[in-house]
């Protein structure tokens, strides 16, 4: 029978984890999802330093580009975005 890992034994990347986990963790909890407004982004990436879950990545334009299968809804992204271009969408 498999041990239990401790969390120091956990090396692998959340975006790899089972679609299945990553769905339970976005979605069970997922009221608001942000939306960036793109015309309005100075490419500052504070968004993509502060989300806990580092579901925010830059595009190859060089844009953030949130990956919504990660994103649990924290909006920290919207709070910390120093230019308002972060919004608040109610999830579906
Ligand atoms: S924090 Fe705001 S302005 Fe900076 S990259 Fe993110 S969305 Fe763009
Ligand atoms: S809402 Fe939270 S989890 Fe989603 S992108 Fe923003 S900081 Fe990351």
């Amino acid at each position: 029978m498999a041990a239990w890992k401790n969390e120091k034994e956990i090396t692998y990347d959340k975006r790899m984890a089972p679609v299945a986990l990553q769905e339970a963790q976005a979605f069970k909890c997922r009221l608001f999802r942000p939306k960036i407004d793109i015309k309005m982004c100075k490419k500052c990436m504070i968004c993509v330093v502060a989300c806990p879950d580092n579901c925010i990545e830059v595009s190859e334009s060089g844009k953030p580009a949130i990956i919504y299968s990660n994103c649990k809804g924290c909006l920290i992204c919207l709070r910390e975005c120093p230019y308002g271009a972060i919004s608040e969408e109610r999830e579906q």
